[in-house]
C-alpha cells in the first residue's frame, strides 16, 4: 500500500514516508520518482488541531479535577503523546499528499 505523488502520480511514497513529509506548513519531502517536493495535505491539519483540542481539553480538565497531581501529569503526558501518535498515524494511512504552498528552491 503506498501513496500517490501529487505531481507525477506513481505510487513512491510508502506511508512511513508519508508521514514523515510533514504538513502544509513544513517543506515536506522530495518524490523518489520525480525529486519534487510533497507534504500532507489540508486533511491532516484539520485532524491534527482536532486531536490536540481534544487533547489540551482534557488536559485541562484533568489538571482542574484531579487531586493527584502525579497521576494528572502522567494523563496529561499521555494525552499529548497520543494526539501525536493519532496524527502520525493519521499520516501513515489517510489523507493524500498534496504540493506544498510555499515553493522553495
Ligand atoms: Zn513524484
Amino acid at each position: 500500500m503506498k501513496h500517490e505523488c501529487p505531481h507525477c502520480h506513481e505510487k513512491t511514497f510508502t506511508p512511513l514516508q508519508k508521514a514523515l513529509c510533514g504538513s502544509m506548513r513544513g517543506r515536506g519531502k522530495p518524490c523518489p520518482n520525480c525529486g519534487r517536493r510533497c507534504v500532507n495535505s489540508m486533511t491532516s491539519i484539520y485532524f491534527s488541531s482536532a486531536t490536540s483540542g481534544i487533547a489540551l481539553a482534557v488536559s485541562v480538565f484533568v489538571y482542574l479535577t484531579m487531586e493527584n497531581k502525579l497521576w494528572s501529569s502522567v494523563i496529561i503526558a499521555g494525552c499529548i503523546a497520543g494526539s501525536f501518535l493519532l496524527n502520525f498515524l493519521f499520516d501513515m494511512f489517510f489523507g493524500k499528499l498534496a504540493e506544498p504552498i510555499r515553493t522553495m528552491q
